[in-house]
């Protein structure tokens, strides 16, 4: 039977980009090697890791004053070498969710961390607003979608200090102000490639302001002065993000994919608010473009299990809420085409046509 893929990440991943990365894994460019098997310092993977560069600056119209990194360790990793390497006494947070939470935290090891506005009042179903951003940050630190919760930022903030984002579940799926951020930073495996690569969009004046000692793995300049390659990259996972950057470019780039991202949304989120058996738990002005959030409404709360089963059975594969939010989420990312979405659509009237009266 046909798989959908909703999962949240590792997610789904444009089919031709996964047949050729199967075609590399057996043979890179016909010279009989694997791009598994060959040395990160060969030309072949050196044009691999040139081109990522390349189309991560042209796809996003990232300007010269800014460095792209593929590094290890996850988004995760970025929480502590953001304030590792930018904070001096303190810095300004944006607590929009779970991953922002985590940020937060490790900043606190650092210095004084100013939580500028948090929607945990409301189980981050939504974006606050009219916060002020103090002068005297070192940085301004936000999460643009909150993958768990279904609320994003869908514009590029004006902040009067340097802005840290985390675009790990949104990055690619419409176009960013690069110039307003001083570095981006997000794991690959929600809407770029496999787990395993971390990518990095940092300007260089931010750097070298802090006294601290900086371990050489953790210090970002280790990364820009090498490209990248001052240790064994993670080779496959970059190979991936090519196909899927090579894919992009190929459909017509990010404003093409913004204008499929809302189209699919839009029809999933029209749909939740028609079907009487649901309702979205993201506030309508917050709602995420990427991961769709929704429940059984009051009266239908015993038909939760039963629309999972229903909708497994049609071939949804990853749609069982968080456990922080319950009931459904959909992850509709760039490689999720529209098809996918009208069979889920499909499902939930199904499951309504055989419940509601
Ligand atoms: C998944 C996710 C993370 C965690 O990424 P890892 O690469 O697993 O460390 C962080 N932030 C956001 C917004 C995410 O969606």
């Amino acid at each position: 039977m046909k798989k959908y893929n909703f999962s949240a990440g590792p997610s789904i991943l444009a089919q031709e980009v996964i047949e050729n990365t199967a075609k590399a894994v057996l043979d890179l460019n016909g010279k009989g090697l694997s791009v598994m098997e060959i040395s990160h310092r060969s030309s072949d993977f050196q044009a691999v890791m040139d081109e990522s560069v390349a189309l991560f600056r042209e796809l996003l119209e990232i300007p010269a004053n800014y460095h792209v990194l593929f590094l290890g360790g996850g988004a995760s990793l970025q929480f502590c070498m953001v304030p590792y390497n930018l904070m001096r006494k303190k810095a300004a947070y944006l607590e929009t969710g779970t991953w922002a939470k985590k940020a937060i935290k490790e900043a606190k090891g650092f210095g004084e961390v100013d939580v500028v506005a948090s929607s945990s009042d409301k189980n981050f179903n939504y974006i606050p607003k009219g916060f002020t951003i103090p002068e005297d940050a070192d940085y301004f630190h936000i999460t643009t979608n909150n993958t768990i919760f279904g609320t994003e930022i869908l514009e590029d903030y004006d902040s009067p200090v340097p802005m840290a984002a985390d675009m790990s579940s949104d990055i690619f799926s419409r176009p960013v102000d690069v110039s307003k951020y001083a570095i981006i930073y997000g794991g690959a495996q929600k809407n770029l490639g496999p787990a395993g690569a971390t990518f990095v969009i940092i300007r260089d004046d931010i750097l070298g302001k802090v006294d601290r000692y900086i371990p050489t793995m953790l210090d970002y300049n280790t990364h820009i002065d090498k490209g990248s390659m001052f240790n064994t990259p993670p080779c496959l996972p970059i190979y991936t993000c090519l196909e899927t950057l090579r894919w992009l470019k190929k459909l017509g780039g990010v404003k093409v994919m913004h204008r499929m991202n809302q189209e699919k949304a839009g029809l999933l989120y029209d749909e939740i608010e028609r079907n009487p058996l649901f309702v979205g738990t993201a506030e309508p002005d917050s709602r995420s473009v990427m991961n769709i959030c929704f429940v059984m409404q009051d009266e239908y709360q015993e038909l939760e299990k039963g629309f999972l089963e229903f909708a497994t059975s049609k071939g949804m594969v990853g749609i069982k809420g968080h456990r922080s939010v319950g009931g459904f989420r959909a992850s509709v990312y760039n490689a999720m085409p529209k098809e996918s979405v009208v069979a889920l659509i499909e499902a939930m009237q199904g499951f309504e046509k055989m419940h509601v009266k």
